[in-house]
């Protein structure tokens, strides 16, 4: 019989202890991950979150779970309309905007899209619809045209974020979307509508969300209630999860969600990052350093999502070694001959290394000891490729199992985009050689072809650099 493996077990923030993972349907997981608030390019902050979340999925499919993963877009709130003020165009404008560049970023970061990323501006009226259920139940009141949430009448109040009932200051409100939890008040379901701000005409009257209903409105729309793993950074457990679970549970009388998976900060050369520090990098900034995206990834990736990420020169270097190690092993595999037959002790070092993995990640996503298997094994192959010991049979199970379990990682380049750079890099050579000669004519030429094909090149002090248009 093969081995099932370790059981899979999370530590669940509601409960403060690693607890067994059980999906409430067979071999399904309804995952909801709080998405981007679209008025600005994302930061590696966020990234880290998105890429902590794209393992857990990813995890989670290799294990043969069906996942359907559910992330909003907040594209009304505080911030998105102060940006539009700023720049003195719509709000649709700057959300279009932000939106295009989220996308892009994921991809660039080979995060796996989500099943749906549905808008708060496209679930207005089933907001306004939650809110008025809410006041109906006796948990919330409308003050000055504006809706708010009686943290006095939910009893759980706090057990997310472990707030001691006697603290709360019940009968105050708080009317922005993000306080600390010194602050924990009523707070707003519902802002009235205001001068100069964008507002909707609704069953309770008009106005605009709070951020906090538009995740429990579309949470249980798209996935249902209770669902199994809502996931979110540190800085969401007080109070947005902690005001969803007010929201949610109030509305359906049931368990928002059964897992609470929360990841750390990540910190640039130890310090915290603000804009004023200059160190809030978006991922544009890094790939204008000529910082591969998937080094960018495997930093990111490489950290327990529980422990703090440093993100600096140094941890940027190992991460491009231990990469570089990878490839570079993966690459003499590619490019070496080996004789026909096989190494029996081959096939027993990937079933160890399959368990090792396995286990690790089963264990709270434990990925520093994932990747540790997988470089024991690198240096095992290493030396029977050195002692002539490595065949044919045995390079190709090693191939297929890393492809294998890059699909927890993604961390290697797709064969395509190989052979897509070595073409470009080809080209590229060939109009320097063309420029060089002073032939003109034939280098705008390649350049014309490469835009043709999407790829636009970019003369910069340090040679040619290329994108994708
Ligand atoms: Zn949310």
């Amino acid at each position: 019989m093969k081995n099932p493996g370790k059981m899979i077990q999370f530590f669940n923030t509601l409960s403060g202890k690693k607890e067994p993972f059980h999906s409430i349907q067979a071999k399904k997981v309804r995952l909801y991950t709080c998405g981007p608030t679209v008025y600005d390019y994302a930061h590696i902050g966020n990234f880290r979150a998105y890429i902590f979340e794209d393992l857990l999925k990813r995890f989670l499919l290799f294990k043969g779970y069906k996942v359907k993963h559910v992330m909003n877009i907040t594209d009304v709130d505080d911030k998105t309309i102060k940006k539009a003020d700023h720049e003195g165009v719509s709000l649709k404008q700057v959300t279009d905007k932000y939106i295009r560049a989220f996308f892009a970023d994921i991809d660039t970061l080979n995060i796996l899209r989500a099943d749906l990323y549905p808008k708060a501006t496209e679930h207005i009226p089933e907001m306004a619809h939650m809110v008025k259920a809410l006041v109906e139940k006796g948990y919330a009141y409308k003050k000055n045209g504006s809706y708010y949430f009686d943290i006095s009448k939910f009893k759980d109040y706090g057990k997310l974020a472990k707030i001691d009932r006697d603290e709360l200051k019940t009968g105050e409100r708080v009317e922005s979307d993000e306080y600390d939890k010194k602050n924990a008040h009523d707070f707003a379901l519902w802002k009235d509508k205001k001068p100069g701000e964008p507002f909707w005409e609704t069953e309770i009257g008009p106005g605009r969300p709070g951020w906090h209903i538009e995740c429990s409105v579309m949470s249980t729309k798209y996935l249902g209630q209770p669902i199994d793993i809502h996931c979110g950074g540190v800085d969401n457990i007080f109070p947005h999860h902690e005001n969803e679970i007010a929201q949610s549970e109030t509305y359906a009388d049931k368990k928002l969600a059964h897992f609470w998976l929360h990841c750390h900060h990540l910190i640039v050369e130890g310090s915290k990052m603000s804009k004023s520090k200059g160190n809030q990098y978006t991922l544009r900034d890094l790939a204008d350093q000529g910082i591969d995206p998937l080094v960018i990834r495997y930093l990111l990736l490489s950290t327990h999502y529980r422990k703090m990420v440093n993100y600096s020169d140094k941890t940027l270097k190992q991460s491009q070694s231990s990469l570089e190690r990878i490839r570079s092993f993966l690459y003499e595999l590619k490019t070496r001959s080996f004789a026909e037959g096989e190494n029996p002790e081959v096939k027993k070092w990937i079933q160890d290394t399959e368990k090792k993995f396995t286990d690790s990640l089963s264990d709270d996503l434990n990925i520093s000891l994932a990747l540790t298997s997988l470089f024991e094994l690198i240096r095992e192959i290493n030396k029977l490729m050195a002692n002539q010991e490595l065949y044919h049979n045995d390079v190709r199970a090693v191939q297929s199992s890393f492809e294998k379990w890059d699909q927890v990682l993604g961390i290697l380049p797709k064969e395509d985009e190989d052979q897509l750079e070595a073409s470009i890099k080809e080209k590229i050579d060939q109009r320097n050689k063309a420029r060089k000669e002073k032939n003109y004519d034939l280098a705008d030429q390649i350049r014309d072809e490469l835009l043709e094909k999407g790829i636009i090149l970019e003369d910069t002090k340090d040679g040619v650099r290329w994108k994708k248009k």
